[in-house]
């Protein structure tokens, strides 16, 4: 039962917002630093858009995230007690708490992040799981000696996942490094990062005809699964 408690309805308000690779759900990694290639930036907001708030984080690597599903909001009185996570084929269910799915009682997400450097008071970041427009709440410096824990497991998720073979056509290869150029961004290595993930779902059978897409940047890649285990990137062009 719930306890009178002062802070039973504390609210949380954004400090700044992540500009992101990534567009759109689909395709993102299922966890950070599975695509090194995936970069943002975090614009904070007034009053934190401000030297003193973030003095002292040239001398560190990576940063803690927490910031909210923005677009994965639980709806009104919604309990969901279990989920079904991608990582075990997305047909058996597991607790909410022992899963990092996005749908939470509350819909808070926590990564960490590569800091890569600090750039008109944006923090450069890469590594990223995050979708563009991505509320934060709160940034963390990560601390080695106690949030690395050598002897820490989980049966469930002990190895980063299985990857798929990406092959580029000739002419999605051209794109995406004439594409890269254009932006100043690895667009090759986060289109393979991206994808070697294999974004669809694990019980999905891919119709080797079926075209996927999704957005970067501002580029739309498209792509098919020729064969099991295997993605041909078909396409990569400005999207409209
Ligand atoms: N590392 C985080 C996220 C795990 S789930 C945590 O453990 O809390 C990762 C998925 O979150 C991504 O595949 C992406 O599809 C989804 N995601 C990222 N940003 C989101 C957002 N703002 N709203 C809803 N879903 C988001």
């Amino acid at each position: 039962m719930a306890m009178d408690s002062p802070i039973l309805n504390f609210s949380i308000n954004p400090i700044g917002t992540v500009h992101s690779c990534f567009k759109e759900k689909f395709a993102i990694p299922r966890q950070p630093s599975l695509a090194l290639a995936a970069r943002g930036e975090i614009e904070l907001f007034s009053p934190y858009d401000d030297p003193l708030a973030i003095a002292g984080l040239e001398e560190v690597s990576h940063l803690w995230l927490s910031f909210i599903f923005h677009q994965a909001m639980p709806k009104d009185g919604e309990v969901r007690l279990r989920v079904r996570p991608p990582r075990l084929g997305g047909n058996k269910k597991i607790g909410v708490f022992a899963s990092r799915a996005t749908h939470r009682p509350n819909p808070l997400g926590l990564s960490v992040v590569k800091l890569d450097g600090i750039k008109n008071g944006r923090l450069q970041i890469s590594g990223i799981d995050l979708l563009d427009g991505t509320p934060i709440v709160d940034i963390k410096p990560y601390v080695p000696y106690a949030d690395a824990l050598p002897t820490a497991s989980n049966a469930i998720a002990n190895e980063s996942p299985e990857l798929i073979l990406i092959e580029f056509t000739p002419d999605a290869l051209c794109s995406a490094i004439d594409q890269g150029k254009r932006l100043g961004q690895p667009v090759k290595e986060l289109v393979e990062q991206m994808l070697a993930q294999d974004p669809k779902p694990a019980y999905q059978n891919p119709d080797p005809k079926r075209i996927y897409g999704v957005k970067i940047w501002d580029l739309e890649v498209k792509w098919l699964y020729p064969q099991q285990g295997l993605i041909t990137v078909i396409s990569i062009s400005k999207s409209g």
